[in-house]
């Protein structure tokens, strides 16, 4: 690659930014990465009707969280600022202008009255109304009214749209590197708006001059952009410009069904589609950083939503990521999303981390709970469950009896509790006092030991004596559990299982 990579995410201030959008940012982040070019993120607020407050500090936020930082962007590094579309709305106006000058586009003043009536007779005849090459030359614009009657009526205030004048019969080829050859008929193209009276571009307007000037290599966003590609590489055309290359990542489909992700899926099936949790007066959506997930294992699960390296390989960390991504990988195909999939991820991740990194999350849990603990006994206890946890919120459920007696006993286990039970666990709360050395390993082999010398069958002792300490049928192995709450707890519970079942 000759030139610097600079890639762009151009979010709208729209809202949260929804997973599909971090998957477009995260793909331009690994991209930028990869070629040791700049990754910028550029604010898109032309439409003021749509601006949402809180937005744009929503999307810096999720994306520092994923660790995926702007390299330039407002009050950072602004080599080609402003970096918000509204602060640059002095700079677009010459070049809608510059277009009208040079015949690709031209003032239109047709009401949007006028146009509904239009598109209600021609629905009316059974066709759809285009604004394009075959009714412009009829309608009230620059192309039917001489340019006195023009320059009078914008002197005078009136109304007015710019509008692209697009080639008639020209069959437009063009490349994208995630779907190849792509041909457009340009005279089923509309003549889009470029810029309006109120001062304020399109946003396919100020799209096109800002990729221009903020020197955009590549232009990588969603399908649905798709559609406005043949418009923008005409309007490079127009400007007589070199045109950025293009690539229209897949969408993000639902779990179940056809059709796009969207927020109701994620509340009908019960995950996040937002990075972070985002509060609207209708209530509060919580994101994957409040569901427990972390931002490496969200990485890694968007990453692989429609690009793989080629191997069966799917944990990858974001440095490895930067290495391997290759837009040439990335399917043509939707990719589904899977939700189950994302919790595999966050499991992966949660396993890989350091006992201690763990048990420095999950601390505060305990406390919360009313108990007094330490560092090093819940290291201990992460360490014996977290195999069977996706999330730092689950360990508390596999791992409450390290910490408190069970306050009830699982009815379906108590139907192993016998009447010759009581006695046996009686004299087992003797063997256990005896014991000096309370090590797992050592109280393993005493009580083994007893059992077999009594010729006491091991079903007899050891379920009862599991639900007495957990309460229930499940756990690691049982003399771990017996060492680390110690000989007082073990016998207490053992005797208060006695008094209950
Ligand atoms: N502002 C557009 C959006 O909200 C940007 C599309 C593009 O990347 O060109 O997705």
């Amino acid at each position: 690659m000759s030139k610097q990579v600079r890639v762009r995410f151009a979010p709208s201030p729209t809202g949260a930014l929804h997973i599909g959008g971090v998957r477009t940012a995260l793909f331009n982040y690994l991209f930028a990465k990869k070629h040791n070019g700049v990754f910028f993120l550029r604010i898109e607020d032309t439409d003021q009707n749509r601006f949402v407050p809180g937005a744009e500090e929503y999307i810096m936020e999720s994306l520092e969280w994923l660790g995926i930082s702007p390299d330039e962007t407002m009050g950072k590094n602004e080599k080609f600022g402003p970096y918000r579309q509204s602060e640059r709305k002095h700079l677009y106006k010459q070049y809608a202008d510059q277009l009208i000058h040079s015949g690709w586009a031209y003032y239109a003043f047709d009401t949007s009255e006028d146009l509904d009536t239009l598109r209600k007779t021609t629905e009316a005849a059974g066709n759809t109304f285009i604004y394009n090459h075959t009714v412009r030359e009829t309608l009230d614009n620059s192309l039917t009214n001489s340019p006195e009657k023009v320059a009078e009526r914008i002197a005078a205030g009136e109304d007015f749209v710019i509008r692209f004048k697009t080639p008639v019969n020209e069959t437009l080829h063009l490349t994208d590197i995630i779907r190849g050859d792509i041909k457009f008929e340009s005279n089923l193209l509309d003549d889009k708006v470029l810029f309006k009276s109120d001062g304020m571009p399109t946003y396919h307007l100020a799209n096109i001059v800002d990729d221009h000037l903020m020197e955009t290599s590549h232009v990588i966003r969603g399908e649905e952009w798709l559609p406005s590609m043949p418009l923008h590489v005409l309007l490079y055309r127009a400007f007589g410009w070199e045109a950025p290359e293009f690539a229209h990542l897949p969408l993000i489909l639902k779990p179940v069904g056809n059709g796009k992700l969207s927020k109701r899926d994620g509340e009908k099936l019960g995950f996040p589609v937002f990075p972070l949790q985002w509060k609207t007066e209708e209530g509060t959506s919580l994101g994957y950083k409040e569901n427990g997930f972390f931002p490496e294992a969200v990485i890694n699960f968007l990453a692989m939503l429609g690009w793989n390296d080629g191997t069966e390989q799917e944990l990858f960390s974001l440095t490895e990521l930067t290495e391997k991504f290759d837009l040439n990988r990335i399917h043509k195909a939707g990719a589904k999303f899977d939700p189950e999939k994302n919790k595999w991820f966050n499991h992966q991740y949660l396993v890989k981390k350091e006992d201690k990194a763990l048990a420095e999350l999950f601390l505060p849990i305990v406390e919360s709970k009313g108990v007094s603990s330490n560092l090093d006994y819940v290291t201990k206890v992460v360490a014996s469950v977290k195999e069977r946890a996706h999330f730092v919120n689950e360990l508390w459920d596999l791992s409450d009896y390290f910490f408190v007696a069970p306050t009830s006993y699982d009815e379906k286990a108590a139907k192993n509790w016998k009447e010759e039970t009581p006695e046996l666990m009686k004299q087992l709360i003797v063997v256990l006092n005896a014991i000096e050395n309370f090590t797992s390993v050592n109280i393993e082999t005493i009580v083994k030991d007893w059992m077999t010398q009594n010729e006491i069958g091991m079903g007899k002792v050891m379920q009862p004596f599991r639900l007495s300490l957990v309460g229930k049928m499940m756990g690691p192995h049982l003399f771990d559990i017996v060492e680390m709450i110690g000989k007082e707890e073990t016998i207490k519970r053992i005797e208060k299982a006695i008094a209950s079942l």
